[in-house]
């Protein structure tokens, strides 16, 4: 840990606090937390003290964690907490009031308080109806005795779910003979996971957060942990301290990038802190022909470790081909920048003895997210930064259980443990298990919803999430969810695509979360540490149940002659399995009470030179860098985050750039342009013939790209536009502007009325 003392040369500025600048107000956020949390005040302190946040993928024990001293909390959490501490809904209202809650919007359902008991809606009735657990589950066990497995699916989202909920969902849709299954990693992380697994062997972070502080240079690419991951900013404070550079390479220079006041640092949380070294400006999906850049940079300077390619690769001889054959002029084009930003890039790889690469969903979320990610990855084996401590590859996660959600097995296309779904090794868990496990891999996340909109689904149970908020396209995805004949949400609050209307019936399963589900659960952090959250003693709500019990008591009355191939007694008799059947999560058994954990593959992965690949190298990857000719007048949008928790929206404004949700983030250039100013209304026109009217925001964004606030600019996403092997929705628009000028008269009459 670096040591603490006065660093005015990193000071933000010297304004104390910041004051008059944009920015979060902590400490406003944490009285609001306990106005919001006053009626179970007692309830919220045990879960903050004790349990395992249920935020992004950083992971804690209580309000600590393993990285640093001192505390470890942020906004995120402490919105989140209110969920987990409200009390019941007016549930009445589902059955008298649908229309009234049908026009409230996500943010005011969830005010509403929690889910508590099982309702049901057919076609035909005005709202829900309350039901019995029994009845519930009679109904949809009914229906899936009555279709084939392959028109039904499973998603599972990462509103706190635990490994053991992942593990006993996925197991239950194949005892039900389906491998449709899958979780909320689809659309963001997704790629992720194929690329590392491809090129280095382990589908997760190779390095640790430790390793961040010290490390001679970290790159963010595509990421805004600032705002999605708001306690890195306090391990870049001491990574600061010790010396640690950071640079980003984005369309954005973002904000909270550049400077951040972290709240638990007194000198920080005064004057704030310098994070951003350097700015690599790019245009948006221009990573790999920056990186491809970069990196020709690198070997026309001979920066790089021959020892460690040589020892411990393969594919290094092709990459250096094709980049040879790579003009520049192409790669400056694709890119939005040019040879000489890259190479300033790659002097200061070369500069750094270690280096850490860190990315997010603007390396992910695109139809080349794999090969994006590739192109980070040669990067680091260019320099041989896998493998020891300060050096490493970090894709860092927004959600807290979307790593082990995968590595549990709740996909389509992997078993337990990451084995691919085919005949062998279906064989094999059919051994394990007991039942026949069906052997060709089942749809991803959104092509459940092409399959119900084409009419090929009869069942989608989805535990949490809200497929109407997240996917590109909403109308479509209405449209989509309005055909099964089944529809089930387990979930512990409403959510708006719970009220789209039933094709035949719709269920709602009354939830719990992580902090009440019996015999605690465990969720896997972005540094692969496992981490045991313990049930907290408190109030429960309604008739919510363990999802767990709810997945294995579904599939016992689908089939109850099979019922003891598929029962846990506790959730630690699924840690025990878990443990037997996930090489890596051996030893989850042991976890039993707060602050238990492990890190599988230990702080850094790869020591011993060993890449878990079948030939045990790293493989480097030629890549070609994708050019979108974007005609005259049109621009290439990207979405970003604002204040909100994934698709949770916390706030009208986003503190760190101090724009609404409707902003349309322009370069000054293009500003210019297009003749407009500073909050100017403009009419959005994708090329998907969708329409949204924004306002403009004019900031340091990469002139010909625009950004805007995801989820409300799904509207202008293409649907069914996917990267091919991760199945992560391409979330990017070409559109084009076209300023709303308020007629004369008008304003005119408007400026008259106002005085
Ligand atoms: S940074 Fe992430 S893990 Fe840490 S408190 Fe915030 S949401 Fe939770």
């Amino acid at each position: 840990m670096a040591k603490r003392f006065l660093s005015p040369t990193l000071w933000a500025g010297w304004k104390p606090f910041g004051i008059g600048e944009t920015k979060p107000h902590h400490f406003l956020e944490i009285f609001k937390t306990i106005w919001q949390n006053k009626r179970h005040p007692l309830y919220a302190w045990r879960i903050l003290n004790q349990g395992c946040c249920d935020g992004c993928a950083l992971g804690t024990t209580g309000m600590r964690d393993w990285t640093m001293d001192g505390i470890h909390l942020c906004t995120i959490r402490l919105n989140l907490l209110q969920l987990n501490t409200m009390s019941a809904m007016p549930w009445q209202r589902l059955e008298n009031d649908l229309p009234a809650l049908s026009q409230l919007s996500s943010a005011q359902l969830r005010q509403l308080g929690r889910l508590p008991y099982p309702m049901v809606r057919r076609r035909g009735e005005s709202g829900f109806r309350r039901v019995s657990w029994n009845d519930a589950l009679d109904i949809i066990a009914s229906r899936i005795r009555e279709t084939q497995p392959e028109r039904l699916a499973f998603y599972l989202t990462s509103r706190g779910l635990t490994n053991e909920v992942y593990y006993v969902a996925q197991k239950v849709a194949r005892f039900l003979g389906t491998n449709n299954v899958d979780n909320a990693a689809r659309v963001c992380h997704s790629p992720s996971s194929v690329a590392l697994k491809q090129t280095v062997g382990v589908g997760a972070s190779s390095v640790s957060y430790q390793d961040w502080i010290g490390t001679d240079l970290i790159v963010f690419l595509g990421s805004d942990v600032a705002n999605n991951q708001p306690v890195s900013t306090k391990y870049l404070y001491y990574a600061k301290q010790a010396g640690t550079k950071i640079a980003l390479v984005n369309p954005y220079r973002e904000p909270g990038l550049m400077r951040y006041w972290v709240p638990s640092v007194p000198e920080s949380a005064v004057m704030g802190t310098k994070l951003l070294d350097a700015f690599y400006q790019i245009t948006v999906g221009g990573d790999i022909a920056f990186l491809n850049g970069t990196l020709k940079h690198l070997i026309e300077q001979d920066w790089v470790n021959h020892e460690f390619i040589e020892a411990h690769t393969t594919g290094w001889e092709e990459v250096a081909k094709t980049l040879a054959a790579q003009d520049w002029e192409m790669l400056e084009r694709a890119s939005g920048s040019t040879r000489d930003e890259m190479f300033r890039f790659a002097e200061m790889i070369h500069a750094a003895r270690t280096g850490i690469l860190v990315w997010s969903m603007g390396i992910t979320q695109h139809a080349f997210g794999v090969q994006n990610v590739k192109a980070i990855v040669n990067i680091a084996l260019s320099q041989g930064w896998l493998g020891k401590e300060h050096c490493g590859v970090v894709p860092i996660r927004g959600h807290s259980g979307v790593q082990g959600g995968a590595e549990v097995g709740a996909v389509p296309d992997l078993l337990p443990g990451g084995a691919a779904v085919n005949a062998e090794n279906s064989a094999r868990f059919k051994e394990i298990w007991g039942f026949d496990v069906p052997t060709t891999p089942g749809l991803r996340a959104v092509e459940m919803i092409d399959a119900a909109y084409d009419g090929n689904l009869d069942i989608l149970y989805c535990s949490g999430g809200n497929f109407l908020e997240v996917l590109p396209d909403p109308q479509y995805v209405r449209e989509a969810l309005e055909k099964p004949a089944l529809r089930v949400h387990q979930d512990i609050y409403v959510t708006s695509q719970m009220l789209i209307d039933p094709a035949d019936t719709v269920v709602l399963l009354p939830a719990q979360t992580r902090y009440e589900q019996r015999g605690g659960g465990t969720e896997t952090s972005t540094e692969r540490r496992i981490i045991f959250s313990p049930t907290i003693p408190g109030p429960r709500v309604g008739e919510a149940r363990s999802e767990w019990e709810i997945f294995q008591d579904l599939a016992a009355r689908v089939s109850p002659e099979k019922k003891k191939q598929i029962t846990f007694s506790n959730a630690q008799a699924i840690r025990e399995e878990i443990g037997r059947v996930v090489p890596t999560y051996k030893g989850i058994a042991e976890l039993r009470k707060a602050g238990d954990q492990i890190q599988y593959g230990g702080r850094v992965l790869y020591r011993d030179g060993q890449f878990k690949t079948p030939d045990g190298k790293g493989h480097f990857s030629a890549l070609v860098p994708p050019e979108r000719n974007l005609p005259p007048g049109k621009f290439l949008l990207a979405t970003r985050r604002g204040k909100q928790f994934n698709s949770l929206i916390y706030a009208k404004k986003d503190a760190m750039t101090g724009t609404g949700r409707d902003s349309l983030l322009i370069s000054p250039e293009d500003a210019t342009s297009l003749s407009l100013s500073e909050g100017d209304r403009v009419l959005v026109k994708s090329d998907n013939g969708a329409t949204m009217q924004c306002s403009v925001h004019i900031d340091q964004v990469q002139p010909r790209t625009v950004q805007a606030f995801w989820p409300e600019c799904n509207v202008l996403i293409r649907r069914r536009t996917c990267d091919v092997q991760a199945g992560v929705p391409d979330y990017n628009a070409i559109i084009e502007i076209e300023p709303l000028r308020v007629p004369q008269a008008i304003s005119v009459a408007a400026t008259a009325a106002m005085e």
